[in-house]
């Protein structure tokens, strides 16, 4: 299935009423356990690299096109998105490389100075087919710095969507980044007034943080794009320490990365349950499809049966236990 654009998977989505997953990859296997586990619930998904990521890697271009090579081999709709971009010289650097999606950040800056810098940025990227998501209310604990008591304003946020040109925004209703607990409190009514104020999707960021009910009622209340990066981060940690720990001999690092990248799959795949991204259904999906969602994550990360949609040539390191489901 060929690279999807971000408007046909958010546009569908937000008259739906379903959320969309987004996922941030740190690495090759985030990717491709994040694939796995759309495919295994048939929904289209988001692979999101931020500018830390890039960071990382020491450039964009490799992970990004790593990322564009296996949203294009995927058997459901797949958009490669650049996360929380504060340069704009690493937005057209993305624009070059192929990827239609990008957030450029400028919530820390004062608000005119905000709209201003966006919607140069946004003038830009409509130029070029670029999507553009932006961010107004400084959503909390992105370097540990800001407050999860930030609120975005509705009649502010309507203003800086018109004056920016923006196709997406993402709001401050309380989540918070890089949460280990899952005990955030959301203004869901706050989210029912943006959805009404503003014409674009609204974007959740600090999802991780949320508890699973929350997340469903945030969709309910008007949230479309639920990003989620710590989540995943959480889950293969555990399972490449569980690993490790049992096998302390092992050097072999697709052995604890084939657990870390197996215990991503299924995740992905309950929260795009939670966030009701699996009814969206995709035509020609996989196969087994009488299994429920966990099950077919877990035979689509190799625990028993070939992956639907060919896979991603997970099986030449299989390991076996000592990892979560
Ligand atoms: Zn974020």
């Amino acid at each position: 299935m060929p690279l999807a654009a971000m408007g046909e998977i958010t546009g569908p989505a937000r008259d739906a009423g379903r959320g969309v997953g987004a996922f941030n990859v740190i690495g090759v296997e985030h990717a491709e356990a994040i694939v796995t586990g759309a495919e295994a619930v048939r929904a289209p998904v988001v692979l999101q690299i931020s500018e830390n990521c890039a960071a990382y890697h020491g450039a964009l271009d490799p992970i990004a096109r790593a990322c564009l090579a296996i949203a294009a081999a995927a058997a459901v709709p797949v958009a490669v998105h650049l996360d929380h971009a504060s340069s704009a010289d690493l937005v057209r650097a993305a624009a070059g490389i192929g990827l239609g999606s990008v957030m450029f950040d400028a919530s820390a800056r004062p608000y005119a100075d905000n709209v201003r810098a966006t919607a140069e940025m946004t003038r830009w990227c409509r130029d070029r087919g670029v999507w553009v998501e932006a961010e107004l209310g400084e959503i909390g604990g992105k370097n540990g710095v800001h407050s999860p008591l930030a609120r975005t304003d509705p009649d502010e946020a309507a203003g800086y969507v018109a004056a920016t040109g923006v196709d997406a925004l993402a709001v401050a209703v309380g989540s918070s980044h890089a949460m280990l607990t899952r005990d955030a409190v959301l203004d869901l009514a706050l989210v029912g007034r943006l959805r009404r104020a503003v014409g674009v999707p609204l974007v959740l960021h600090g999802s991780s943080g949320v508890p699973d009910e929350v997340l469903a009622a945030a969709v309910r209340a008007g949230m479309t794009k639920i990003n989620v990066a710590t989540q995943l981060n959480k889950v293969y940690t555990a399972a490449v320490r569980d690993y490790l720990a049992a096998e302390p001999a092992v050097v072999d690092p697709r052995r604890y990365g084939s657990a870390g990248r197996d215990a991503i799959a299924p995740e992905v795949a309950r929260l795009l349950g939670v966030i009701g991204a699996a009814a969206a259904g995709v035509a020609g999906g996989g196969a087994g499809e009488s299994l429920p969602p966990v099950e077919r994550a877990a035979r689509a990360a190799g625990h028993g049966g070939p992956a639907p949609g060919g896979g991603r040539g997970q099986g030449a390191e299989r390991v076996r236990g000592h990892h979560p489901p």
